[in-house]
């Protein structure tokens, strides 16, 4: 699969700023989304390297899964995944992973990582395992928003606008960490990337990013100053997957006023935790690029609380 770049246009939001969206929920595999975006780049490697199997990390409704276990079937590689064992909750990411044939193994939670160790070095017995962590973290899914951050330059030049603000849902912090990486070998120091955490405290957030953008750029043998690395832990409303109404009404209105699927796991509460943001900054009249980074089957999971 190729990517090409994901479409660009103006919302008709209640704010006192433009607000246009990046589309990566329309990338053209498996739903979309960053997870399709950073899954290309390590079948790229597996396929190039000759891996014959693939083993992953996430949790039941985790988008990444299922965009691997779905590119894994595509190109007949057995897929496992390991997943916390505390974890119930039945959603379409789940059925979807079923329905590509991954195994899904459960983990307690604490044990995760010597039960990937362990998991690793029996496949390595027999095979050429290629292990790909949680939400596809690692200097491939950084690349990945380095090419989505060229995207958005060019298309700055050809329609002649700036974007004040780049936001969108932080999680493990790769897609964060392609941006500002994109932002620092272009030299661009004034644009503001905000990324808006959907779990991870401010600490621990920007620390990985920190790190991800430092190995990316070393990887490469760049020295530029570093832009700046911005994520906001005042919209993670008690942690990964919870919401509230304000939550679910912005998610609404973004649906009925511009089509457009947002989902309360990422994307609705980073777009709700952006709107806060730009009110409680009283920022007004500036051009602001919300990157919508999918995970389109949490929408339809969402659907029966939009009343
Ligand atoms: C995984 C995910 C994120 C977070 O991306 P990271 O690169 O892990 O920070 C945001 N939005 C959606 C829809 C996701 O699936």
């Amino acid at each position: 699969m190729m990517i090409t770049p994901t479409p660009i246009h103006l919302l008709s939001t209640k704010s006192n700023n433009e607000i246009y969206i990046k589309r990566d929920d329309l990338l053209p595999f498996s739903f979309g989304g960053n997870k399709a975006r950073k899954a290309v780049n390590f079948f790229s490697e597996i396929l190039l390297k000759g891996y014959n199997v693939v083993v992953t990390y996430g949790s039941s409704s985790s988008n990444h899964c299922r965009v691997i276990a779905n590119m894994a079937y595509k190109y007949n590689i057995p897929c496992y995944i390991i997943t916390p064992q505390e974890d119930e909750k039945i959603t379409l990411n789940i059925e979807f992973t079923k329905l590509f044939k991954a195994q899904v193994l459960k983990s307690p939670i604490d044990k995760v990582s010597t039960t990937i160790d362990n998991f690793m070095t029996e496949l390595s017995k027999t095979h050429k395992p290629y292990f790909i962590q949680g939400g596809g973290h690692g200097n491939l899914g950084t690349q990945a928003y380095v090419d989505a951050y060229r995207e958005i330059k060019d298309y700055e030049k050809k329609n002649n606008i700036y974007f004040d603000y780049i936001f969108h849902a932080s999680g493990t912090g790769t897609t964060q960490a392609g941006l500002i990486c994109g932002a620092t070998l272009q030299g661009d120091l004034n644009r503001k990337i905000v990324g808006i955490s959907i779990a991870r405290k401010k600490e621990k957030g920007f620390a990985i990013i920190k790190k991800s953008v430092q190995d990316y750029l070393s990887s490469v043998g760049n020295n530029n100053k570093i832009a700046e690395i911005i994520f906001e832990d005042d919209y993670i409303y008690g942690g990964y997957g919870k919401y509230n109404e304000n939550i679910l009404s912005e998610i609404k209105n973004v649906l009925v006023y511009n089509g457009v699927p947002l989902n309360t796991t990422y994307t609705g509460k980073a777009f709700w935790g952006m709107m806060e943001y730009l009110k409680k900054n009283n920022i007004k009249n500036k051009k602001v690029l919300f990157i919508n980074t999918g995970g389109s089957p949490l929408f339809f999971d969402d659907l029966k609380e939009l009343k």
